[in-house]
């Protein structure tokens, strides 16, 4: 069987991927359908196109999850960060790119690159062997699409995203929200408290009603389809419905008692579920949104427990294409009923450019780890790398998977440091030296 590694899309996660497999030792194609076959967001023909903004985010590599993922991609010699950082443009603590002659020099490095050839082709189908990484993101090919589906059924390859906002446990205010299921529902003691509740009375309903309403909204990119399925409508459209829509749907008071307050039945509850196994996150439920991002926290902080709310990612609705990572992928990244394909990028369910080449970088390696018998050690989930893949393919919840961004709450608590605001730089610090030493060793043993 042949050895070469072949990629499919050669866009920020599928770059990373082949530089990372072929600096070490791997011979690679990459299968990339532009400019042959066009998609509605790139411009160009390049390998390793931003589709949209030209930044990468935080470049903070103590205080930031993002910034601690560049670090992690620059230890590993990664293609797009250090070709990032010959295009930086000033941003303040950003790390933004030229983007044209950043990706005219991604495509011009991987093309000098002996072990890579560049084949400028349309992949319709999963092959039956060979070593693969599909990396086609988000806007992944109908015919490509079809064929995903056909192996991994129907219900776990999504072709939008409706994200509800997430945001961190500890940020929000028990002493006014409480812990229940609706009807106290379930076997065990864990179920029947697995909602987190904010109650509102009328007053503070009509007034949440009327800023969703007047919220600055964002419309739906040129090429998108603004069809989205009635069961993931978002807040703003089901208020624009009627103003009661919302106390019949998501914020239904029914079969919740506030401990807080027990003989005042709440005219309106907003409910909040867990969003990891690790108990850090909460998705506030059924809330996808299309408001900017402004609007969002401004709105959301209005709800009675969240005034003080911190945000690990903000809600929103957009054409994506992902696979119900946490079901279909090992802790490797293979396709567990086709363990030689791999996917890597925004199609696991990773949100952003520097998650989505992350994710490639891992990807690359593992592949060329598994091609040259180098038997490497799971990817430590104190990294920023291993927090993300870990979240993907076995720590999020399965049934409400939504992409994600890196941030700390994926991260396993460091024992005995302060919790709350207050406690925060150095919980930072503590997170991103933990995460350094842990790369660092990871990246030893290859
Ligand atoms: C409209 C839009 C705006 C966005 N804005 C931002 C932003 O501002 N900031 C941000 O961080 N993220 C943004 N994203 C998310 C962004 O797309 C990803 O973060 C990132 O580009 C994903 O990397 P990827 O490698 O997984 O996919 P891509 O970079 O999209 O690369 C996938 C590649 O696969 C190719 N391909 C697809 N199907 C096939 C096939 N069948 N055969 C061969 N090749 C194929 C595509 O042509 C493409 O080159 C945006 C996404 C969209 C759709």
């Amino acid at each position: 069987m042949t050895q070469t590694l072949h990629i499919v899309g050669g866009g920020m996660a599928g770059s990373e991927a082949a530089w990372q497999a072929a600096e070490m030792g791997v011979d690679v194609v990459i299968h990339e359908m532009r400019p042959k076959v066009e998609t509605f967001a790139h411009k160009t023909g390049n390998l390793g196109e931003m589709v949209c903004s030209n930044s990468f985010r935080s470049d903070d590599d103590e205080q930031n999850a993002v910034g601690l993922l560049h670090w992690e991609m620059r230890t590993a010699n990664g293609l797009i960060m250090t070709t990032a950082d010959e295009h930086r443009l000033p941003a303040g603590g950003a790390l933004a790119v030229d983007r044209d002659p950043f990706a005219e020099t991604v495509t011009a490095k991987l093309k000098a690159h002996p072990r890579i050839s560049v084949s400028y082709e349309e992949i319709t189908y999963l092959p039956q062997d060979g070593h693969w990484i599909f990396a086609t993101g988000p806007l992944t090919s109908t015919n490509l699409g079809a064929a995903i589906q056909a192996e991994t059924g129907a219900e776990a390859l999504a072709f939008f995203d409706a994200i509800a906002p997430i945001l961190y446990a500890e940020s929000i205010d028990m002493s006014k929200a409480w812990m229940q299921s609706r009807y106290d529902k379930g076997e065990t003691e864990e179920e029947r408290t697995a909602y987190l509740n904010c109650p509102m009375d009328k007053d503070q309903y009509e007034a949440f009603i009327d800023a969703l309403l007047t919220a600055d909204k964002t419309e739906f990119h040129e090429g998108e389809t603004a069809g989205y399925f009635d069961g993931c409508l978002p807040i703003e459209v089901m208020a624009e419905r009627g103003r009661e829509t919302l106390r019949f749907g998501p914020m239904k008071p029914v079969g919740l008692t506030n401990p807080h307050s027990p003989e005042n039945k709440a005219y309106a509850v907003v409910q909040l579920r867990r969003d990891n196994a690790l108990g850090t996150l909460f998705n506030i439920v059924g809330f996808q949104t299309k408001m900017k991002y402004g609007a969002q926290t401004e709105v959301l902080r209005m709800i009675p427990g969240l005034e003080n709310a911190s945000f690990a990612r903000l809600g929103g609705i957009h054409r994506n294409t992902f696979l119900n990572s946490p079901t279909l992928l090992d802790n490797q990244m293979r396709l567990k009923s086709k363990p030689h394909i791999r996917f890597a990028g925004q199609i696991t369910g990773v949100e952003g450019y520097v998650e989505s080449a992350a994710m490639g970088l891992l990807a690359g390696r593992l592949a060329a780890a598994e091609i040259l018998g180098i038997d490497l050690p799971t990817v430590p989930q104190d990294s920023a790398m291993g927090a993300l893949i870990h979240h993907i393919t076995g720590g999020a919840e399965a049934k409400t998977f939504q992409p994600m961004n890196v941030n700390f709450g994926l991260f396993q608590p460091v024992e005995g440091l302060k919790g709350g605001r207050r406690g925060r730089k150095d919980r930072y610090k503590a997170y991103t030296d933990r995460a350094k030493a842990a790369w660092q060793d990871w990246l030893s043993h290859s």
